[in-house]
């Protein structure tokens, strides 16, 4: 059995897809990282990069029914992985999802600017989904730059 590296460490988190656990798992997230120990403004910039990930598997993944969201989270060395994982309706053309301001729900006034945000507050921003399976968002940011 291997042991791991003092360097590493993880959590997981699942939850209700309702808005209202938003605010739980910010700060679930926030009190993970710091053993990193980030300044005020890292952790804000992942605070509103997991909101908007979060956000976005309750209004587009799931459309307003309740599911599951989980949240794996990973410290290693000195930078933080978090992944954002829905099991609703996925995304066919990821590439384009991406871009600044386009939005599939322009009715709720969704400017499209989600994954504009994540990739402005974090590293790096990867996003893996299947049509009718679901969406995984996997983010990473290095800590004390
Ligand atoms: P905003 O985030 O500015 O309120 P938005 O959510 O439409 O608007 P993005 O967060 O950039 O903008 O997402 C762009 C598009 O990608 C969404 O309109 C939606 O079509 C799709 N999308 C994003 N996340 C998911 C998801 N978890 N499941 C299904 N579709 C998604
Ligand atoms: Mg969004």
């Amino acid at each position: 059995m291997g042991n791991k590296k003092d360097t590493e460490n993880e959590m997981v988190i699942e939850f209700d897809g309702r808005p209202s656990n938003e605010g739980f798992a910010r700060v679930a997230l926030a009190a993970f990282c710091t053993q990193l120990n980030p300044t005020l403004e890292e952790v804000a910039d992942i605070k509103t990069a997991l909101s908007e990930a979060i956000t976005n598997a309750i209004i587009h993944g799931y459309e307003g029914e309740v599911h599951k969201i989980r949240i794996e989270c990973r410290i290693k060395e000195n930078t933080i992985y978090v992944t954002v994982k829905d099991t609703g309706k996925g995304i066919a053309d990821i590439e384009r999802a991406m871009q600044p301001m386009y939005t599939t729900k322009p009715e709720l006034e969704r400017s499209g600017m989600g994954f504009v945000f994540m990739e402005a507050f974090m590293d790096r921003v990867r996003v893996e989904s299947t049509p009718g399976q679901g969406t995984a968002v996997h983010m990473e940011k290095i800590i004390g730059r």
